[in-house]
This record gives C-alpha cells, sequence and structure tokens, in this order.
C-alpha cells in the first residue's frame, strides 16, 4: 500500500517515527516526505533533539558515576520526579504545587526535568491539535477499513464506526501519554 502524507500527519508521526514505531512501508513514506520538505525535516531535527536529550539525561541519571548530577539527586528531586506528572496536569493542592516550584527554582536538574518535558508536551499538543480533524480521522478510518476488509458487507453500521474512532483515538491518547511519562 502507497503512503501519500501531508505535512500535519507526517508531524504527528515523528515521535513514533524516531522511535521506530511505524510500520515498513508509514516510516518509508515518512522519511520521503522528510527528504522532500524543509519543514517537517526541521521539526523532525528538533524533535528528535529533544527526545535525545530525554534518553541522556535518563542514562546520565542512571550512571552512578555522574557526579555532575549526583550531587542534585537528593530526597529533594526524588520528591519532584514522584509529583512530577501530577504537577504538570495540575492535580497536586496549591502548598504541594508551591513546594514543587521552589525545588525546580533551586535544583537544576528538576529544572532541567521540568523544561524538557514543558517543551516536549508543548510540541506534542501542538501538533495533535493541527491534526486531530485530519489525522486521527484519517488513522481511525483506516484501521476500520482494515477491520473491516474481510467481511463482505459494504456498509459498517455506525455504531461500530463510532467504537472504533473512539478506540483509535484512545490509542493514540495513551501512545502519547506513555512517551510523555516514560523518560
Ligand atoms: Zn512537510
Amino acid at each position: 500500500m502507497q503512503h501519500q502524507l501531508n505535512c500535519n500527519q507526517v508531524v504527528t508521526l515523528l515521535t513514533f517515527y524516531i522511535e521506530n514505531k511505524l510500520d515498513k512501508s508509514l516510516s518509508i513514506a515518512v522519511r520521503e516526505h522528510l527528504n522532500n520538505c524543509r519543514e517537517c525535516s526541521e521539526k523532525y531535527e528538533k524533535l528528535k533533539r529533544i527526545l535525545e536529550n530525554f534518553s541522556a539525561m535518563k542514562s546520565k541519571i542512571a550512571e552512578e558515576e555522574c557526579d555532575n548530577f549526583k550531587e542534585f539527586e537528593t530526597e529533594q528531586y526524588k520528591r519532584f520526579k514522584a509529583n512530577l506528572s501530577a504537577y504538570i496536569d495540575n492535580e497536586l493542592s496549591d502548598s504541594d504545587n508551591i513546594k514543587i516550584k521552589k525545588i525546580a527554582i533551586s535544583n537544576p536538574l528538576a529544572r532541567k526535568d521540568l523544561e524538557e518535558v514543558y517543551a516536549f508536551k508543548q510540541l506534542l499538543q501542538s501538533s495533535f491539535n493541527r491534526t486531530k480533524n485530519d489525522l486521527k480521522d484519517d488513522y481511525a478510518r483506516r484501521t476500520l477499513e482494515k477491520m473491516f476488509e474481510n467481511t463482505k458487507e459494504e456498509k459498517v453500521h455506525p455504531f461500530y464506526k463510532l467504537v472504533g474512532i473512539f478506540a483509535c483515538i484512545m490509542v493514540f491518547m495513551i501512545i502519547g501519554l506513555i512517551n510523555l511519562l516514560n523518560f
């Protein structure tokens, strides 16, 4: 199957492309688009850098011998880490919110974490927003087409269509969330 992708679709797929999570034909289609579109390839480089920083940070923290960061790996920082996603999602009480902010100000490791999560979230959000009427519907439709390919029926009951679209959107959101939290 030949994929023809537009810019919005490519941008939405970039995270999966960088992490090698696309199937082969889709991955080739993204690569071809990137070769021919400067705007998307710039976004690709930017996102790749952010993701690389993420994994670099992850391994830096994992490596015990990294003294630069080790001094900031305090109990306070561990508390910050544990509360980071709740903080980003506005789920903390006011006093906990202030505590997290104070840690972020005083601890460079915490500050860097926070900045990167925000940058990543923003990038992800803007690409999802721009494509929510575009790719999600398209993706849902394609998945539905595949699901019903084998049945000879020409028409799909609207209820199953809705269930399919809803399931696809949920899968998209969960993948996004996992990417966001998995650093
Ligand atoms: Zn493009």
